[in-house]
């Protein structure tokens, strides 16, 4: 079977993102192949926005600058270069596939759970990042 070409992994800057990182990485040297890690900043107004009639403004480049700044730690860490780190805003399994098809890879990286699944049997998003997916996926089993 051939070697995947491109992989991304996506994290979500929890503890549980040190797992998925190495497992990422492991796999990308193992086959040797790219590796992209990607981050996605949720907007405040997406979770609040209908119900709190507030500017977000201001949270939100305090949330952004901090997403960057613990993204760099995670990818200084395993050694990605510049131009592989990708930091977007939206929600996090529409970046996941919208950036997995520009860059074409053909292995996404997730964890199992994160922040928000911790309860379900499949995180939220490893479950919505498998449905619609267009490359293989491997959900990395963390928690
Ligand atoms: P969750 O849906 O919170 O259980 O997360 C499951 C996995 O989806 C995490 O381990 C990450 O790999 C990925 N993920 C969740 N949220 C994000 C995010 N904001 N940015 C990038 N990846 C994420």
């Amino acid at each position: 079977m051939a070697n995947y070409q491109r992989i991304l992994t996506a994290i979500d800057l929890s503890d549980e993102a040190i797992p998925v990182l190495q497992r990422a990485a492991a796999m990308a040297r193992q086959h040797q192949a790219e590796l992209h890690l990607l981050h996605v900043v949720e907007p405040l107004s997406l979770a609040y926005g209908g119900d709190i009639p507030m500017d977000f403004s201001g949270i939100q480049e305090e949330l952004q600058q901090q997403a960057q700044d613990s993204l760099k730690k995670y990818a200084d860490r395993y050694k990605i270069a510049d131009n592989h780190r990708h930091l977007q805003m939206g929600r996090p399994e529409a970046q996941i596939h919208e950036l997995c098809e520009e860059l074409e890879c053909d292995l996404i990286v997730v964890g199992s759970h994160g922040r928000k699944g911790l309860a379900l049997l499949l995180g939220s998003t490893a479950n919505a990042v498998l449905h619609g997916a267009k490359c293989d996926v491997l959900a990395v089993r963390v928690g």
